[in-house]
């Protein structure tokens, strides 16, 4: 099974694909968590990556599809995979639709959770991440930065693009180029919008409903 996740940056697509990769054991496939890897090896490419990121713009289009198409053809994307963050603009759809049609693959379900603008911007502003697990926190619950993972040993802290100033850029930037994404996706009749912003486990149950029919 292969799922597509569209959705501005805080609408819960990684919180939904982690529930769908322990369920279904397919894997999850997240450019901004591959380009973060290349980031943190540190070399040349991926001090470039930091700076287009602390800006919130976007990574070069070649760069992020050579990533996907890579991770498609391992093994870890056998049983299925999740796009998570990818695609982000039209070419970039386009170049998915061509990648997977040389590969005889194709995406079974394309899953836009639409969230108001303000819960994206308390939701980025607040969250922090685990430096040692997948644990994601919030200010809004009483964590801060430099806390102690509740999960592992580890250490809580703020992504530098999630301080508010790039978080309205990061939705300024997924109004003008990935809006036109749904309208593909709607046009070929394979879009499903789902409301979020509520209870994680309620969208969990709205998304277990479509991929089972
Ligand atoms: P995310 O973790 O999905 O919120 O992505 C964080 C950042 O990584 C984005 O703000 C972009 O700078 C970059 N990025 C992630 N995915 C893509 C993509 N498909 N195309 C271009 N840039 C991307």
């Amino acid at each position: 099974m292969n799922i597509l996740f569209l959705g501005a940056p805080g609408c819960g697509k990684g919180t939904q694909s982690k529930i769908l990769i322990e369920k279904y054991g397919i894997a999850q496939i997240s450019t901004g968590d591959l380009l973060r890897e290349e980031m943190s090896s540190q070399s040349d490419l991926g001090e470039k990556i930091r700076s287009i990121m602390a800006k919130g713009d976007f990574v070069d289009d070649k760069l992020v599809l050579s990533l996907v198409s890579k991770k498609i053809e391992s093994n870890e994307c056998k049983k299925g995979f999740i796009l998570d963050g990818f695609p982000r603009n039209l070419s970039q759809a386009k170049s998915l639709d061509t990648l997977l049609e040389n590969m005889s693959k194709s995406i079974d379900h394309v899953l836009f959770i639409d969230v108001p603008d303000e819960v994206l911007i308390q939701r980025c502003t607040g969250r922090l991440l685990c430096d040692t697990c997948d644990y994601i926190g919030n200010k809004d619950r009483g964590e801060n930065i430099g806390d102690p993972c509740p999960v592992a040993e580890g250490t809580l802290y703020q992504r530098e693009d999630d301080k508010e100033e790039t978080v309205r850029n990061r939705l300024e930037v997924f109004k003008d180029q990935t809006q036109p994404i749904i309208e593909f996706y709607e046009e070929k009749g394979k879009l499903n919008k789902l409301i979020g912003g509520n209870d994680p486990k309620l969208l969990a149950s709205k998304i277990n409903k479509i991929i089972n029919i």
